[in-house]
């Protein structure tokens, strides 16, 4: 079947299921119900009614924990009897004092400016959708936001942190600090966020 598609506006009434690639027209559904696909029965959308206020909840608290997180000592460790806090940024620090810059750089893009720039851009898309208002504002900050969102990697730094827990264990006196349990919370919302919100769901309402 040949569809033609004359505008933007009316490729949104059109959505294409991402794991068969078969285009379907959108319908209303209603509340707490899915649209599935006719050919592999994969979600194609989802509507939540509460969505709009429940991401703004979770990114305003992802927000705050990001911050703690990155605000008090991971882990503190113990070594000939001096102690030395560990936290985020004197970890990217000691990098750059090292010389590796380059390193220093991708760490700091994928553990730092990244997640922080995610649930920024998370917090401005909710409540605009909320007010209903930048529409255009939103559809670019939707397009970066699915570009950068693969490039979080705190869920990898936080695997990082709990091997290299082990590892050392043994060797020094290791004492997890309170950043440390904010960085786990942070993750998970982070995962739950991933999971539940889906960016095929807000462009629907950044464009009806
Ligand atoms: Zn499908």
């Amino acid at each position: 079947m040949e569809i033609k598609i004359n505008s933007d506006k009316e490729l949104d009434k059109f959505i294409i299921c991402h794991k068969c690639f078969t285009l379907h027209k959108k319908i209303n559904i209603k509340n707490n119900n899915s649209a599935l696909c006719v050919k592999c029965n994969s979600i194609l959308y989802h509507r939540d009614d509460n969505l709009i206020n429940k991401g703004l909840a979770l990114s305003i608290t992802g927000l705050i924990f990001f911050i703690l997180a990155n605000s008090f000592p991971i882990i503190k460790i113990e070594i000939l009897g001096q102690e030395q806090m560990i936290t985020i940024l004197s970890m990217i620090n000691s990098l750059i004092l090292n010389g590796y810059y380059i390193v220093a750089l991708f760490v700091s893009y994928l553990i730092f400016i990244f997640p922080l720039l995610i649930f920024f851009i998370y917090i401005f898309i909710f409540i605009f959708i909320k007010l209903g208002i930048y529409r255009d504002i939103v559809v670019d900050l939707l397009i970066l936001l699915a570009k950068i969102l693969p490039w979080n990697m705190s869920a990898i730094f936080l695997i990082s942190i709990l091997v290299s827990l082990v590892k050392l264990m043994n060797m020094l006196e290791i004492y997890i600090g309170i950043s440390f349990w904010a960085l786990v919370i942070f993750v998970m919302i982070d995962l739950y966020m991933t999971k539940k919100i889906h960016i095929g769901e807000l462009w629907i309402y950044a464009t009806r």
